[in-house]
């Protein structure tokens, strides 16, 4: 059965779109921790990104720089912090959030409560910054 995020990659479940291309997809994290905190997914389904081989997870490091400067330039902060759980969805992701101390990356923080619009207008501004990149 595929997961949640490969629906999501698909369309076939809606999301806040921030990036894409052939193999990789940026979103924006449902439950942020602040403002601009973005998911980056594989298109494939591959549950544990350290299973990747060392190709692919190059490729997916490099898409993934590119969504943490199109968010650094979105949303000014000191840096955009990266981190893998995979707790909750067993499909590969990585968390950008961007920073203005190591607090915002605690992740038993509570999170935000945002409205559509504004997820929307969020979203559309780091894919903005990824189409000038
Ligand atoms: P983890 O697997 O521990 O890295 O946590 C999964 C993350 O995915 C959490 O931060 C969730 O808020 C996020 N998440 C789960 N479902 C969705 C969704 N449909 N759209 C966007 N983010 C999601």
């Amino acid at each position: 059965m595929a997961t949640i995020f490969t629906k999501i990659a698909q369309g076939e479940i809606p999301s806040y779109k921030c990036a894409e291309n052939d193999e990789f997809y940026a979103f924006l994290d449902i439950n942020p921790l602040v403002k601009g905190h973005t998911l980056v997914i594989p298109r494939r389904e591959v549950d544990y990104i350290f299973d990747m081989e060392d190709d692919e997870i190059g490729r997916y490091q490099i898409f993934a720089k590119k969504v943490a400067r199109a968010i650094k330039a979105a949303f000014p902060c000191i840096k955009v912090g990266e981190a893998v759980l995979g707790l909750e969805v067993n499909h590969a992701h990585i968390h950008l959030v961007p920073m203005q101390s190591e607090k915002d990356l605690n992740f038993a923080n509570a999170k935000l409560k945002l409205e559509p619009a504004e997820m929307q207008e969020i979203a559309d501004k780091i894919y903005a910054e990824f189409q000038k990149l």
